[in-house]
């Protein structure tokens, strides 16, 4: 797509420190890492969302995912990964081409990225799954 610069950086029109390329999928480092090692993969085709991503891609994102993510454990000395994927504003999006966050993590690195609540009651929450469940498709 025209102005997305994902889309111009899977084409090798903005330049990319590239981690992994496939037919389908496209994988290169965040100029801002969480921690150095920090991958971000996108389908090469432009989707702007999870919402809007073909499903028939799922297998070969999570196949990158697996790759890349044992990779960059192996190359940074990680004792685990974060993979984050953000949808929307509110989420935390800033680029809209979908993309996955592969983050390294270490022992004790004290990084959280979320706060947890509880239900008022387990009725309360048995009636949000009822609500989800709904309107799944
Ligand atoms: P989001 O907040 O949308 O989930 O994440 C977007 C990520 O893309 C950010 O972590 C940001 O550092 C990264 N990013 C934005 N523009 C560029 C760019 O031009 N090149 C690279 N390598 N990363 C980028
Ligand atoms: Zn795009």
């Amino acid at each position: 797509m025209a102005d997305c610069i994902f889309c111009m950086i899977a084409e090798g029109k903005i330049p990319s420190s590239k981690v992994f390329e496939s037919d389908t999928v496209y994988a290169f480092l965040d100029l801002n890492p969480v921690h150095k090692g920090h991958t971000l993969i996108i389908p090469k085709k432009h989707a702007k969302d999870l919402l809007r991503l073909p499903p028939e891609l799922g297998r070969d994102i999570v196949e990158a995912m697996q790759n890349v993510g044992r990779a960059v454990m192996e190359a940074t000395g990680a004792d685990g990964f974060n993979v984050i994927q953000n949808n929307g504003r509110a989420a935390g999006q800033e680029v809209e081409h979908v993309h996955w966050h592969i983050i390294p993590r270490f022992d004790g690195d004290g990084l959280a990225f979320w706060a947890q609540t509880k239900y008022e009651s387990m009725d309360a929450m048995n009636a949000m799954a009822a609500q989800i469940r709904a309107r799944l498709v």
